[in-house]
C-alpha cells in the first residue's frame, strides 16, 4: 500500500531518471490525455507531495499522478521487458534517450500548469517528508476537531499528508492509544505526529516498510496486519475492526490495534 514514504522514494527515483533530459516520446494511455504530448520537453524535477506524485517540464506543465491502492511507476531501460503487470494496466510511458517510465493503475492521472498545482495539492497539510515539514501545523489541524476519532483523522490528508493506513496503525501503537480515542482526549498530541514522521522518514530510502527494526516477514510490524497473532510486546492477540466516519462511510478502513498495550475506547472487534 503506497504510502508517503513510497512515494517520496518513487519520486526520488523518477527525478534521478527524468530530470534534465528530453522527452523523445510519452503515451498516455487514459481518455483524457489521449491527444496530449510531452515530447520534446525536458523534465525539470520530479517531486512527491503527500501521496501525490508531480513531474515538471520546461513547458511549464506538470504531470500530476496519484497511487491511490496499488498504482506504482516503474522505471526500464529501453528494450528491456516490463514487469508491473498486464499491458492493459499502464498508463503513461514516458520516453528519454536512458529511460523509461512506465505508470501502471494510476487512478489519477492528469496534465496541468505547474502555476495551477495547488489546485491538486493546495488542500494538502504539512507534508511530513516535504522541505516544508511543520510539526506545529499538522498539530493544530488536527485539533481544530476535538471530537474526531484520531485513527480517520491521522489519514486526512488535510490535516498532514503522508499517512497511510500502515503507519497510522503503528504511531498509534507506539503511542499506546487506540484509533478511536478522541483526538482531543489525546494527551500529547505532538508525540504521536512526531512518532508518524519518524517511521515514514526512517523508511523513505527503501522500499520495505518496517517500524519494528525488524525487516523479517511478519516482525516487520506491530499491530498493521497481524490480527489474530501474539503482540510482539505483552503476547495478547492484535485485533482488527473497521473504523469510518459517518459523514463518509465510503472511506471506513481497517484498523488494527493491541487490546492490553493501546488504552482508550474501541468497538467488540
Ligand atoms: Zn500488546
Amino acid at each position: 500500500m503506497p504510502e508517503g514514504d513510497t512515494v517520496w522514494l518513487a519520486a526520488r527515483r523518477m527525478h534521478d531518471a527524468l530530470a534534465g533530459r528530453v522527452l523523445m516520446q510519452t503515451d498516455f494511455r487514459v481518455p483524457q490525455l489521449a491527444t496530449a504530448s510531452l515530447a520534446g520537453q525536458s523534465v525539470t524535477e520530479v517531486v512527491s507531495r503527500g501521496k501525490h506524485l508531480l513531474t515538471r517540464t520546461d513547458a511549464g506543465l506538470t504531470l500530476h499522478s496519484h497511487f491511490r491502492m496499488d498504482g506504482t511507476w516503474h522505471l526500464y531501460r529501453p528494450g528491456s521487458r516490463w514487469s508491473g503487470g498486464p499491458a492493459w494496466q499502464v498508463r503513461a510511458v514516458l520516453t528519454n534517450a536512458d529511460w523509461q517510465a512506465v505508470g501502471y493503475r494510476l487512478p489519477v492521472l492528469e496534465l496541468l500548469a505547474t502555476d495551477d498545482e495547488s489546485s491538486v495539492v493546495g488542500h494538502l497539510g504539512p507534508d511530513l517528508l516535504g522541505p516544508d515539514w511543520d510539526q506545529e501545523e499538522a498539530v493544530r489541524r488536527l485539533q481544530k476537531q476535538p471530537a474526531r476519532e484520531v485513527g480517520p483523522a491521522l489519514l486526512d490528508q488535510r490535516n498532514l499528508a503522508g499517512i497511510g493506513n500502515l503507519y497510522k496503525a503503528e504511531a498509534l501503537f507506539l503511542s499506546g492509544i487506540t484509533p478511536w480515542m478522541t483526538v482531543g482526549d489525546v494527551s500529547d498530541l505532538a508525540a504521536v505526529v512526531r512518532r508518524a514522521h519518524r517511521l515514514l522518514n526512517a523508511n523513505k530510502g527503501h522500499w520495505q516498510q518496517t517500524t519494528t527494526g525488524s525487516t523479517r516477514r511478519g516482525e516487520d510490524h506491530w499491530v498493521f496486519e497481524r490480527a489474530g497473532r501474539p503482540c510482539r510486546r505483552c503476547g495478547a492477540r492484535i485485533v482488527q475492526a473497521m473504523q469510518g466516519e459517518d459523514d463518509h462511510p465510503e472511506q471506513a478502513r481497517i484498523s488494527h490495534w493491541c487490546p492490553q498495550c493501546q488504552r482508550g475506547p474501541a468497538p467488540q472487534p
